[in-house]
């Protein structure tokens, strides 16, 4: 039997506000526990909560980007239960008329063309603070520096078919939200987690299977492999007639596999009721209009104009604009260097390889953009051949400095001198009488294969820095000559 199996995810995004949704103290990261709660946050009797306007205007920018219908009117309400990292014994979030209602992504697939994901909704709550279970012997710590941080939780519909496709899903939820700047995308310090929901079906079946909810997923490659050890798990079930059970799963990234948390067969009862301490929250077109003129370029309006301005393939295009960061860089090294298709694709062949070595991100390139760009542009003018230009490549990564003190500290720069390179091939001519012979008496066919070895010669003695052009026509010259 086939299987197809059925995706969605739940992003948590925290919204990068400088001060708690419904508190004035400090949302940074890091900071000594306990530093940054204040009486609101600790739940301390008649504590009353006031809404930052800043994570409505942020969330109504997620809105408008992803084309969803904005919440006119949204209302925020308790859900009702019980933590230790939780003072209040209620999340305050939205329910029932959330702040951004349905939307829409397009993500691309590895096979070229694209597909829409649904948001089903966004909605503005706060997070809870941490329980620390490692530092102390037989107790929990508490740390509420992140209770009452601004969270966006992004419900997505069940659209996606594969770990793939949900990947390339919270990638596209990544990249708008730290285009539009309303989220750090730092996923290893949390401010984006992501609960992915499982099922499995048989293919060519309406209906969908049971799913269970993994929780909490804080990586792209976790998210990959949690969804794909789940939906092995479940076609195992299955396949030996037993049944999936809906519950909560953790995964476990050094075993590679998800494990029971909470049955979830019933349903959590959250009492939500509206919270009487806040008002609904009421906005205008005018506000939303003026959010719409503030929007930046956004990573599919960057894309189509990279591939439109620039003639980039859609491919290179979408590989170019996935960040802000990536797509910055890019557009300065090209600007530089005069040439957009070089620059991508120095960017993505040489640059890529070195990062991804180095397990660093485009924003911690050793190379400047301009550097890069300096460096194509000596190519480009024949200071130097795309061969010494690799090798220049790697002095700059090992920071030695520009491309220019590179290739004249170094003595780099591409012989164009015709007298010196015929020097150099006369040399080559003299000490090989028995391929000069062979060659003499080639075909041209046979003579074009042959040439290879006195180019690789000459190449060799000027130490790569003959012009491969100019060789070339003078080694056909004397040799036929
Ligand atoms: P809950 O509030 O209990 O988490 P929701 O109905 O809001 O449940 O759904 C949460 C997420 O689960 C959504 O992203 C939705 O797309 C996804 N989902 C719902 N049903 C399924 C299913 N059968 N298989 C996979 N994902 C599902
Ligand atoms: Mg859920």
């Amino acid at each position: 039997m086939e299987w197809e199996a059925v995706i969605g995810l739940e992003i948590h995004t925290q919204l990068s506000t400088k001060s708690k949704i419904f508190s004035g103290s400090s949302t940074a990261f890091g900071a000594e526990p306990n530093t940054q709660a204040c009486a609101v946050d600790l739940a301390m009797p008649g504590m009353l909560p006031v809404l930052n306007e800043e994570a409505v205007r942020m969330a109504v920018m997620f809105g408008l980007a992803i084309e969803a219908e904005i919440g006119k009117r949204s209302v925020f309400d308790r859900k009702n239960y019980f933590y230790p990292d939780l003072p209040k014994g209620y999340q305050t979030s939205q329910f029932e008329f959330p702040i951004v209602g349905r939307g829409h992504v397009e993500i691309q697939l590895e096979d070229g063309t694209n597909k829409q994901i649904g948001v089903t909704r966004a909605h503005l709550e706060e997070d809870a603070g941490k329980s620390l279970h490692e530092d102390f012997h037989g107790m929990t710590g508490i740390d509420l520096n992140r209770a009452g941080t601004p969270l966006l939780e992004i419900v997505s519909e069940p659209d996606m078919r594969s770990a793939k496709e949900a990947v390339a899903y919270l990638r596209k939820i990544h990249s708008i939200v730290t285009y539009l700047g309303i989220c750090d995308g730092n996923m290893a310090e949390g401010s984006m987690r992501c609960d992915c929901n499982v099922s499995v079906r048989p293919k060519g079946q309406k209906e969908f299977g049971t799913r269970t909810e993994i929780k909490n997923v804080n990586s792209f490659r976790f998210v990959e492999r949690a969804i794909n050890s789940e939906i092995q798990r479940q076609i195992e079930i299955l396949e030996d007639g037993g049944r999936v059970i809906q519950e909560t799963r953790l995964y476990d990234a050094d075993k590679n596999e998800t494990r029971s948390m909470r049955s979830k067969e019933f349903a959590n009862d959250y009492r939500y009721f509206p919270c009487p301490d806040l008002l609904p929250v009421v906005i205008g077109d005018d506000y939303i209009e003026a959010i719409r003129q503030s929007l930046p370029e956004l990573p599919e309006q960057k894309r189509q104009r990279f591939s439109e301005q620039y003639g980039l393939s859609d491919y290179d295009a979408s590989v170019l604009s996935a960040s802000r960061a990536m797509a910055d860089y890019f557009e300065r090294v090209a600007e530089v260097a005069g040439d957009a298709k070089l620059a991508a694709n120095w960017v993505m062949v040489e640059l890529s390889r070195l990062l991804n070595q180095n397990n660093l991100e485009i924003e911690q390139s050793p190379i400047p953009a301009e550097h890069l760009g300096q460096l194509i542009q000596r190519i480009r003018d024949n200071t130097i051949s795309g061969k010494i230009a690799k090798q220049v490549f790697e002095d700059m990564w090992n920071g030695e400095g520009s491309p220019d003190h590179i290739i004249e500290t170094k003595g780099l720069k591409q012989v164009t001198d015709t007298g010196a390179i015929e020097a150099v091939v006369d040399e080559i001519i003299a000490k090989n009488p028995a391929q000069v012979e062979q060659y003499r008496a080639a075909d041209e066919d046979r003579r074009k294969k042959l040439i290879g070895f006195f180019v690789g010669q000459t190449m060799k003695a000027s130490q790569g820095k003959a012009n491969p052009q100019q060789v070339n026509e003078v080694l056909k010259k004397k040799l036929e000559g």
